[in-house]
């Protein structure tokens, strides 16, 4: 197994729709579990293929869901996502703020649908489905935008949209090339510290 680089903003390959994956062999399996290595690295809850560079539809999550009151992991390869109505209230702060691996060092609020139901399979092209509410409902909304080529940071309202164009000038992520590795350079959101 493998930690890899993750890349940010600007890397073409983030900003695409993912391909589908048609192939369940060892090269997946590898690609799946050194996607859990580089979650557990970077003290992420979540990552999609697209963040290490590979534009396929698998993404892989690892959290506590407070609202179940378990511990959830797994795997979601050519996913399908169902959500309730995203509401139309301005985001809160407090609340609803969201973060991206492939985005380091920002975070911004989001409103996101409080309820998903998400069925794909796994590594083993077994059907698997989760329906899933509040916070965790957030990851799956999350990374499954990473394989519409969609970042949280594209879904802005106006006023923070505001703020993030400043920002990412400023932080230089506007063009390609730019990339970390979790485990070696400092963590960008100074979790795990
Ligand atoms: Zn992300």
């Amino acid at each position: 197994m493998a930690i890899h680089p993750i890349v940010v903003y600007g890397e073409p390959v983030l900003h695409r729709k993912a391909d589908p994956v048609t192939e369940f062999g060892d090269e997946l399996h590898t690609l799946v579990a050194d996607m859990f290595e580089t979650l557990a690295a970077s003290n992420g809850v979540g990552l999609a293929a697209p963040q290490i560079g590979v534009g396929k539809q698998i993404y892989v999550y690892d959290a506590d869901d407070e609202v179940a009151g378990v511990r959830r992991r797994g795997v979601f390869i050519n996913p399908v996502l169902v959500a309730s109505k995203v509401p139309t209230t301005n985001p809160d702060p407090s609340e609803d703020t969201e973060g991206c691996l492939s985005v380091p060092a920002l975070d911004y609020p989001l409103k996101r649908a409080d309820k998903v139901t998400v069925t794909g399979v796994d590594e083993n092209n077994q059907r698997v489905s989760l329906s899933v509410e509040g916070w965790f409902a957030r990851i799956m909304q999350h990374e499954f935008d990473h394989l519409q080529g969609t970042l949280y940071v594209d879904r802005l309202d106006t006023r923070w949209a505001k703020r993030w164009k400043k920002e990412q000038k400023k932080h230089g992520y506007n063009v390609p090339g730019n990339s970390w590795l979790p485990g070696t350079d400092p963590d960008p959101f100074g979790h795990g510290q």
